[in-house]
């Protein structure tokens, strides 16, 4: 295993109070309707198996598996969808469950993909925004933390497939 978590960004206590947070929100705006929730893997895992547990609202979810960053810390130009959706969403009230935002270009390209598929609302949940990286322009509706420009891990989030399991959000030193 390489690297060294040097800082702690987000505690596991303040990562809980806001995705509480979250969800009360969700349910408040999604309260006439249905919810389907969309896990783009792997990085959401736990934010979603989280998130999911503050809906009182009827919701079900799904997986998909877009590439991003390989095991680096830097992103690629070109996104491929490695597993897509098991159902039709169209007429559904999606909601994308991401962990973070960085240059867009995931979630721009897998937005890309899904609104083609007529869901009656397509919207997005990040638990991080890293606004400072955008390259591609993405709209969110709810966002859980803006942070700075740095690589973290910790809460779902990986390096080199490391740290998913920490449950507080970690500044990482590749070099540690
Ligand atoms: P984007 O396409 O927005 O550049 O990258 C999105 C994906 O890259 C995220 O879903 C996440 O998997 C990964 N990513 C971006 N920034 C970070 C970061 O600071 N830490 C980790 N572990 N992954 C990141
Ligand atoms: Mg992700
Ligand atoms: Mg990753």
């Amino acid at each position: 295993m390489r690297g060294k978590v040097t800082e702690t960004l987000l505690t596991a206590d303040q990562i809980q109070k806001r995705v509480a947070e979250l969800g009360a929100q969700i349910n408040e705006d999604y309260k006439d309707t249905e919810l389907f929730g969309v896990c783009l893997l792997k990085g959401s895992i736990i934010f979603c198996a989280d998130l999911v547990r503050h809906l009182t609202i009827p919701v079900r979810v799904d997986v998909m598996r877009a590439s991003s960053y390989g095991g680096g810390t830097e992103s690629s130009g070109s996104v491929k969808i490695l597993q897509d959706l098991d159902v039709d969403i169209s007429g559904k009230d999606v909601l994308i469950i991401e962990d973070i935002v960085d240059t867009g270009r995931t979630l721009h390209r897998t937005l890309e993909l899904l609104s083609v598929r007529h869901p009656s609302s397509l919207k997005v949940c990040s638990l991080l925004d890293k606004p400072s990286r955008r390259v591609v322009d993405v709209d969110i509706a709810y966002t859980g933390f803006t942070i700075e420009d740095k690589f973290v891990i910790g809460y779902g989030l990986d390096y080199d497939e490391y740290f998913r399991n920490l449950p507080y959000i970690g500044v990482l030193d590749p070099n540690g």
